[in-house]
């Protein structure tokens, strides 16, 4: 089924929009974005996202008014495949948080890393400087502090002024963070980006790519920290839950 929303082509998933765009789609609108000035907020969705959304009303109705929500892995191609309506082209929240640093150093994108434990967001920009030597990753910092805290921390990423903010604290805490400060923030692009800063240190490793393709990023995963089963867990109950439907209402 597709579903019109405002200016994207989408597909529906268990009742969460996803949008039909390309990377470079992507990135293009996050360049219209970053020129419009107006905040935005993108969430890339992959399987347990959609869970999510399907159990957590405050987090669809965020999910819902999302300026744009990408297709991020395996599970979202298959499902929406099954449904008869395929969506091909993976927006993957880790390539699009390096493809953002990379053309920061020809856009001059200012770019703030926020969330993961302390010392790996520093960790994932000395990394990304190292790669990019010209990038505008202009602050950084961790995903633990008191609620109390919370609008220092606002006030900490507002006055470095990013033009895109990757917020690194786990669905859906991130979403819910963006959205509660969208206006105090008043960052173009704001976009949840989950365990980016780990992989970007080093002290996570990405699956190897036989095994992305084979959309069998997920195994990799436990294996690496058996300890996210409950997360993993969410793919077989996306994989149940998109079977229930009957194909065309997915
Ligand atoms: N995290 C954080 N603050 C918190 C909870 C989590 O900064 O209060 C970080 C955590 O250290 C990790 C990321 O959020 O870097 C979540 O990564 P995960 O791969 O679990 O993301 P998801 O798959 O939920 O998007």
């Amino acid at each position: 089924m597709i579903k019109s929303s405002p200016g994207h082509n989408s597909v529906t998933l268990l009742g969460m929009r996803v949008d039909r765009v390309t990377m470079d789609e992507s990135l293009a609108l996050i360049e219209r974005y970053i020129a419009e000035r107006t905040p935005r907020h993108i969430l890339t969705a992959d399987a347990s996202m959609v869970v999510t959304s399907s159990e957590d009303p405050e987090f669809a109705a965020i999910a819902a008014k999302a300026d744009l929500v990408t297709p991020d892995g395996a599970g979202i191609l298959w499902a929406t495949k099954r449904q008869g309506n395929p969506v091909v082209s993976k927006v993957s929240g880790v390539v699009l948080a390096e493809k953002c640093v990379a053309l920061s150093q020809t856009k001059g994108w200012r770019i703030f890393f926020f969330g993961a434990a302390p010392g790996i967001a520093e960790e994932a920009r000395a990394r990304m400087m190292a790669r990019y030597p010209e990038a505008q990753i202009i602050g950084h910092r961790d995903g633990f502090f008191k609620p109390e805290d919370e609008s220092a921390v606002v006030d900490q990423i507002r006055a470095a002024r990013p033009d895109i903010l990757l917020v690194a604290l786990g669905i859906p805490k991130q979403e819910k963070f963006i959205d509660r400060n969208r206006a105090a923030l008043g960052v173009p692009v704001m976009i949840g980006v989950g365990g980016t800063f780990d992989v970007f240190s080093g002290s996570v490793k990405r699956a190897p790519v036989w095994m992305q393709n084979a959309g069998l990023e997920w195994l990799h995963r436990l294996a690496a920290n058996p300890k996210k089963i409950s997360k993993v867990a969410m793919l077989p109950q996306f994989v149940r839950m998109v079977l229930r439907e009957k194909p065309g209402r997915v």
